[in-house]
């Protein structure tokens, strides 16, 4: 079709696929106007971080990609084995495609209680599909994993050409759907340090499925770490809160509130996430500690 024809375009829910409206004859009509992808299947982490240099688009369990990037080169990570929860001795590692079904299911995760928990509270009809590193790579503050990575000083290795890199889970985020990792560079795995201790997460929404509107997690054994979701522009450690529990609750509370930055947005207004913070952190201390 002539682009000089198309009157107008408009962008579906749907990668690739625009409707056109366009002029012939004096007629205006429409139409379904599809793009080809290239959508290659890995084998191997080399061919995928090959690819990626090359401006290819990754895709893991495809819940984000398929409807927030309009990707025309796609590499599907699933045939790299990634899909473990393996223990390592003084850690666990949870292969970056492991699903978050997987995850509540893990035997092995269950001294990372906080973590199982977020994957239950993970939507019904996508727990299946989305993966663990998809979750942390999408770098959105609401994703359900994270603040549970975070309580547990969780680290990520990263794969590129270059070799591997272990880095904090925290130093992934850099902002709204924004990673620290380098073009070429992809997620392998997640090492949780083993825990002994008692932990939590919990999570309010608009609904039972939805997003988070606020979500917390809570690790206790020498030391308590605290973790929000929804409540900066990346999800956080509320280190000044940590630090003012030595000297009490309500202390913590205030801290808390001088160090998140959540958004008004269609969901919630701010100051209804900050009233949440401060119930869910008193809520999640008095049960974690029951
Ligand atoms: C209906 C619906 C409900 C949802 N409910 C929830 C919910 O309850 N809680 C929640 O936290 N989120 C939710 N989400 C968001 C989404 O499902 C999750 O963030 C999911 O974990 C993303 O994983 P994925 O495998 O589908 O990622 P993909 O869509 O495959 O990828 C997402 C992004 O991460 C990149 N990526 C994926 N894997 C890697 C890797 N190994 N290394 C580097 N980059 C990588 C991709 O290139 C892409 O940019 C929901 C989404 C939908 C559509």
């Amino acid at each position: 079709m002539e682009e000089s024809t198309i009157y107008s375009r408009i962008n579906t829910p749907y990668p690739n696929h625009e409707l056109l409206f366009y002029a012939e004859h004096n007629f205006y009509m429409l139409c379904i106007h599809i793009t080809l992808m290239e959508y290659r299947y890995a084998s191997t982490i080399e061919e995928t971080c090959r690819l990626l240099e090359r401006g290819f688009m990754l895709i893991a369990g495809g819940t984000e990609v398929n409807l927030k990037h309009k990707a025309e080169r796609l590499v599907d990570i699933n045939g790299l084995g990634l899909d473990y929860v393996e223990d390592r001795g003084d850690r666990i590692a949870i292969g970056s495609t492991a699903r978050i079904a997987q995850i509540e299911a893990s035997e092995l995760l269950e001294e990372h209680k906080a973590l199982k928990m977020a994957a239950m509270r993970f939507t019904t009809s996508v727990r299946h599909l989305a993966t663990i590193g998809g979750n942390i790579a999408e770098s959105v503050p609401s994703a359900d994993t994270a603040p549970p990575l975070l309580v547990f000083d969780a680290e990520a290795v990263t794969s590129s050409l270059n070799g591997e890199r272990t880095v904090p889970v925290e130093s992934l985020f850099k902002g709204l759907r924004r990673n620290s990792l380098n073009k070429g560079e992809m997620i392998k795995e997640f090492l949780l340090p083993r825990f002994e201790g008692r932990s939590i997460f919990r999570k309010v929404g608009r609904t039972d499925e939805d997003l988070a509107v606020t979500s917390m997690a809570i690790s206790i054994s020498k030391e308590t770490k605290i973790a929000l979701g929804s409540a900066a522009e990346v999800p956080m450690r509320a280190r000044k809160a940590e630090e003012a529990l030595a000297y009490s609750i309500e202390k913590a509370c205030g801290a808390l509130l001088s160090e998140t930055k959540p958004v008004s947005n269609i969901e919630a207004s701010k100051d209804y996430r900050k009233k949440l913070e401060v119930e869910l952190l008193k809520e999640c201390l008095r049960e974690v500690n029951a």
